[in-house]
């Protein structure tokens, strides 16, 4: 992990609003530079959060809403993509079949995937599904 994506990182998480995360970024980061035993999170906990907001180089591959597993194909939706964590604006799916795992964002549904770019917030979401109770 470079310093510039933890850097990335914790800019992510200042922007989504999790402060909460961005503090324990930031004791990690602490924790590393002095030499000390890793202090809360560990590497792979960073890790993942740096795959899972996509924060380049690392990135999980991104995925329309409530798509089936490619991995499994057709069979992959029986197979159970479940929501493995969520965070503002998407969430992880971790697939129980064959372990594949990827990043479904709230406003990706009707679009082609790669021409997503970055979440911009306009102040009028349409329809945020992932902000409605279950
Ligand atoms: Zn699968």
């Amino acid at each position: 992990m470079t310093r510039d994506s933890l850097i990335a990182l914790g800019k992510e998480f200042r922007r989504l609003g999790m402060s909460d995360h961005a503090e324990a970024l930031a004791a990690y980061y602490r924790s590393n530079q002095g030499n000390v035993a890793p202090y809360g999170w560990s590497d792979a906990h960073v890790q993942a959060w740096l795959n899972r907001l996509r924060i380049p180089p690392y990135g999980l591959p991104l995925q329309p809403r409530n798509s089936a597993c490619t991995g499994c194909g057709p069979e992959g939706v029986q197979g159970g993509p479940r929501t493995h964590v969520t965070f503002p604006g998407g969430c992880e799916v971790a697939c129980d079949r064959c372990g594949a795992r990827w990043v479904e964002l709230a406003n990706t549904e009707a679009k082609p995937l790669g021409a997503t770019g970055s979440v911009q917030s306009s102040g009028h979401s349409r329809g945020d599904r992932l902000s409605s109770p279950k």
